[in-house]
């Protein structure tokens, strides 16, 4: 049996065909699969479960297909998608994981991130990630109308986008020692994350042992998937 990673698909209803991609997927490859683990930034945005959208309705319908099934998805939060809560996971029946979330797989330890907070550099987004994570912030947040939530999380990604093309290559990149330090601290020699839109493994060594850092894709040229079983991993992309 196989276990699939999935992260950034940014679904979002001005990208009908990245939706199709994944109701394709699935329907065709997560039935095949032992579980299913989606790292963060499902959805482009998400600023409440009580946000009704016909798209969101067909996201919901594809997940609890497959969790009807009896294949387990697991959910964890990206920097887009925080969001996401109770609500939503009994609609799907969806798992959050925490992040980081440390796993046995086939007889290796394998730690799951999302990927944001290895990017030290950006110390603005770490303390923009700290204000919103907070509990009190999201009660806050919640409690406002849909309307309210929407104008603000526009007025976020605004700044954000204003932001990110000031800032230069490597402070959207991971910071190796940071890696080099969670995995050091977590004792794992596979680090599975996205966030960063750059798929690759990346060869390292943790305690003194090789190590690899496995980087999902976005969803937005192609797509992206990691496959784990028995005999090791396979990252891969595939036409939209
Ligand atoms: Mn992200």
């Amino acid at each position: 049996m196989t276990t699939l990673f999935i992260a950034d698909l940014h679904l979002d209803p001005a990208r009908p065909d990245v939706a199709q991609a994944f109701f394709r997927f699935m329907e065709n490859q997560a039935p095949q699969a032992e579980a299913l683990y989606i790292l963060g930034d499902f959805f482009e945005a998400w600023i409440g479960d009580d946000l009704q959208h016909p798209f969101v309705d067909d996201v919901k319908q594809s997940l609890r297909a497959l969790t009807d099934k009896g294949i387990p998805v697991y959910l964890m939060h990206g920097n887009r998608d925080f969001l996401i809560g109770d609500q939503f996971c009994n609609e799907t029946g969806c798992q959050l994981i925490e992040d980081p979330t440390l796993l046995e797989l086939y007889g290796r330890k394998v730690l799951l991130m999302h990927g944001d907070t290895l990017c030290t550099n950006d110390v603005d987004y770490l303390a923009f990630r700290g204000m919103v994570r907070n509990p009190d912030w999201q009660k806050d947040f919640l409690s406002k109308s849909l309307q309210e939530r929407l104008a603000i999380a526009e007025s976020i990604r605004a700044a954000s986008k204003e932001k990110t093309s000031e800032l230069q290559y490597e402070i959207m990149d991971v910071t190796q020692s940071e890696v080099e330090k969670v995995m050091t601290e977590q004792n794992v020699q596979l680090l599975i994350h996205g966030h960063t839109h750059r798929p690759a493994v990346h060869k390292l060594e943790v305690n003194g042992k090789a190590a690899e850092r496995v980087v999902l894709g976005d969803w937005h040229a192609v797509g992206w998937k990691l496959s784990i079983d028995e005999s090791g991993y396979k990252l891969a992309d595939f036409a939209l």
